[in-house]
């Protein structure tokens, strides 16, 4: 049996950035994860500031690894209507390739990784965990993301009865002559809103690479919009293409709808695998690295009891960053759902520069009057969260 102190499964932003912390707090960490790295994860790859300062991302150290496409601006509007841009003075976003992104940070964390190895099964003795017959542990982390076994394994509904996200995305190379003349902005993201303002379109050039995808808040629709979208792009000429590369999709629920529970006996779930990202805009990165560094300084408050009751601290520093689990029925990716005239209304509002920039972009895409989460600055108490 190879003891451990903490196995985590699942080797994206949630579980690299949990085995870093609990690694620094001396733990020995196994990361587990089904992939072999450098992996793909279906994503825009579109992070905000806050993910690099939480991260301690050296950003000259990352562009040097990977592609990091600054983000000063987007253009906005709704699909099929005219484009309206926002600009700021320094860059609001970055554009990263999940695959180096992940791989960046799982190399650098410091745990000891065992890649390529499902998880299999978990069984609870006497306060250890016995994991796929071959690792003994106190403590198990679920960083699974949204079809995490160990959610599973706590009983979350994974994948049934659960209103999750979807979204289709494609990412691919551009060769010499769509580089040359496509009109997508290199230095801009563009958001492109669903009709019925319940999901978005995003074009978004990362160096080399172009991202196109479609995010809704229930699969009604998913397709009808993307090929919209797709028809769009190809006549505006902003990607001439006569055949786009194959689409992907993935699941992932918002926080304020996730039932998924945070903390059980020896166990914690973080990122997607607890249901975390943002209700307004589906950003997920930024709140499965805080999960996890939230998670992080639970489990050393814990000092060695990992009973539920131990581990509960995380609970309430979820809740003092994220709010309370309200589990909203209600369908609020990009804005909330509406009766018709306000949808109307709405899609006028998503026209006008002042609308886009202060409540669109800097309250729900960007939330830059949230501060980050600096691990070793003391910022992670409750207190601290704005
Ligand atoms: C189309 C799309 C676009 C998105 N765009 C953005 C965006 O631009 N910005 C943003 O912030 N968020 C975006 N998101 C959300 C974001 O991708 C996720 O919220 C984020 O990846 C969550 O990170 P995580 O570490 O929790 O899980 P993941 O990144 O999903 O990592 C989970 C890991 O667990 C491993 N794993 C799973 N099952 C097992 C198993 N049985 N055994 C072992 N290992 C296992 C997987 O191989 C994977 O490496 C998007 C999501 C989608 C679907």
């Amino acid at each position: 049996m190879d003891r451990c102190d903490a196995l985590i499964v699942g080797g994206g932003p949630a579980g690299s950035t949990c085995a870093r912390e609990l690694v620094r707090q001396g733990l020995d960490v196994v990361v587990l994860d089904q992939a072999r790295f450098p992996r793909d994860k279906t994503c825009a790859g579109w992070i905000t500031p806050q993910v690099v300062e939480s991260l301690q991302l050296d950003l000259a150290d990352y562009a040097r690894h990977g592609t990091l496409q600054p983000l000063t601006g987007f253009d906005c509007g709704v699909l099929g209507g005219p484009l309206t841009t926002v600009r700021y003075p320094d860059a609001v976003s970055f554009g990263i390739r999940r695959s180096e992104f992940d791989h960046y940070l799982l190399q650098r964390c410091g745990a000891r990784l065992a890649l390529e190895t499902p998880f299999a099964n978990a069984v609870r003795q006497a306060g250890q965990w016995i994991v796929n017959e071959h690792w003994q542990t106190p403590l198990l982390i679920g960083a699974g993301g949204h079809f995490c076994p160990v959610a599973k394994l706590l009983g979350a509904d994974v994948g049934r009865g659960e209103q999750a996200f979807v979204a289709r995305e494609t990412e691919f190379p551009m060769d010499r002559a769509l580089a040359l003349n496509s009109r997508v902005s290199a230095t801009r993201g563009e958001l492109l809103f669903c009709d019925d303002l319940a999901g978005y379109g995003w074009c978004l050039r990362k160096g080399n690479y172009l991202n196109v995808g479609l995010g809704r808040d229930t699969t009604t629709g998913l397709g009808d919009d993307l090929q919209r979208l797709l028809r769009w792009l190809v006549s505006t000429q902003r990607v001439p293409l006569q055949q786009w590369p194959r689409f992907r999709g993935h699941a992932y629920l918002a926080y304020n709808r996730s039932r998924r529970p945070l903390v059980a006996d020896g166990c914690l779930l973080v990122g997607d695998a607890a249901g975390m990202a943002c209700e307004r805009s589906g950003e997920g990165i930024r709140p499965a690295v805080e999960s996890a560094l939230l998670a992080a300084v639970a489990v050393g408050e814990a000092r060695g009891d990992y009973r539920a009751t131990g581990l509960a601290s995380y609970i309430a520093l979820v809740e003092a960053r994220f709010g309370p689990r309200q589990h909203h029925p209600l369908p609020t990716v990009g804005l909330p759902r509406t009766p018709r005239w306000r949808r109307a209304a709405g899609r006028w509002l998503v026209s006008t520069e002042p609308f886009l920039r202060h409540v669109v972009l800097d309250r729900f895409f960007l939330q830059r009057a949230a501060s980050a989460l600096h691990p070793a600055a003391g910022t992670l108490k409750p207190e601290n969260f704005s």
